[in-house]
């Protein structure tokens, strides 16, 4: 095996209230070239991406696409657009939806892309991974790192308080992200990074820690968010892998999609799962829950809005989602252990 790998990380990082009016700075620092294209959202195009077009469109040639479904589809029509008008950057002005279909879009045309989410509902806004609808289900793919991000804190606060918290939840899934690593390293000698490890755990530990601020939506506190879903992106870059930020819990979430259809956010489920999977680990459960509820995040299915029923079969499915990645789940839990799990930690 070869002892050498790729670290991609993104090169400009700027946060800050207003950093969206550096923007065009930001393209000629990292010496964009070549005709812009701006992705965006019908909410987040008022929020963002109408700045972003008005500020470029006198140092370049911007055409501007609204993404209605971010399905696979979608970003492969994006593609062929791209490839016919000579797309030379892409720019995703919106939520984590628009990030993701610019993050492959760009992966696909090898273009460099530019991050400027609305919103700090997933850890997604800076990482290398997308995660898209194909069909039915979810998918998660490999992609590359944008080139920069801009994340402006004041545009993100202004965003509903809702996709702040989740954005918690996906920080905090971080805990058992990394528990499940360790196991997989000591139990199946699985590569484990101790620096990406260390990095994504401290980001979790930072939300833990100091909480304040955060649910009043106040700029120090979501840039505190921002700043820790930018560095869940950065271990998973150094991993080369999403093993840092998405583990057992996550495997729940994922399984709660394709049996729910109760509109919890993503963050949120993982949050959920977070709470269940630390319990299974025979950790601290009860500090993630509390640091839930003082967020006034969701920690139990009627929260969610999920049936309880549901949450049980999510528990008993959640080990077939990704079968290669080995977890506290091991070969899956039974129905009792998923029922106690649930019940002790006050989920159901
Ligand atoms: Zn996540």
């Amino acid at each position: 095996m070869k002892d050498s790998k790729w670290m991609q990380l993104p090169r400009n990082v700027v946060i800050g209230p207003g950093v969206i009016h550096d923007v065009l700075d930001v393209c000629l620092d990292l010496k964009l070239i070549g005709n812009g294209l701006v992705l965006t959202g019908k909410k987040t195009e008022k929020m963002a991406g109408k700045l972003v077009v008005e500020i470029l469109e006198n140092t370049y040639n911007i055409s501007v696409k609204k993404i209605k479904e971010p399905t696979y589809n979608e970003m492969e029509k994006i593609v062929e657009t791209g490839k016919d008008s000579e797309i030379g950057f892409i720019i995703a002005a919106g939520g984590g939806k628009v990030i993701d279909v610019a993050k492959l879009a760009s992966t696909k045309l090898d273009v460099p892309f530019i991050s400027i989410p609305t919103s700090a509902s997933h850890d997604g806004i800076a990482s290398s991974r997308a995660s898209l609808k194909d069909g039915v289900k979810n998918t998660s793919i490999e992609a590359k790192a944008p080139e920069g991000v801009i994340a402006d804190t004041s545009i993100i606060a202004s965003s509903p308080i809702r996709l702040t918290l989740s954005g918690c939840g996906d920080i905090l899934a971080n805990k058992t992200a990394v528990l499940d690593w360790r196991l997989a390293h000591r139990v199946r000698g699985e590569p484990y990074s101790e620096y990406a490890a260390a990095l994504s755990e401290m980001t979790s530990e930072i939300i833990i820690n100091s909480p304040e601020g955060i649910k009043e939506g106040i700029e120090a506190g979501v840039r505190k968010v921002v700043k820790a879903l930018i560095s869940s992106g950065v271990a998973m870059s150094i991993a080369g892998s999403s093993r840092p930020a998405s583990g057992s819990e996550h495997m729940f979430s994922h399984a709660l999609d394709m049996i729910s259809k109760s509109g919890a956010l993503h963050g949120e489920q993982c949050g959920v799962g977070t709470i269940i999977m630390m319990y299974l680990h025979g950790k601290d459960w009860r500090q993630i829950r509390d640091v839930l509820r003082s967020l006034g995040a969701p920690t139990t299915a009627s929260e969610l809005g999920v049936d309880e029923g549901d949450i049980i079969e999510a528990l008993i499915k959640a080990h077939t989602i990704r079968p290669e990645r080995y977890t506290i789940l091991g070969n899956g839990l039974t129905r009792k252990a998923a029922k106690k799990a649930s019940k002790k930690t006050g989920v159901i």
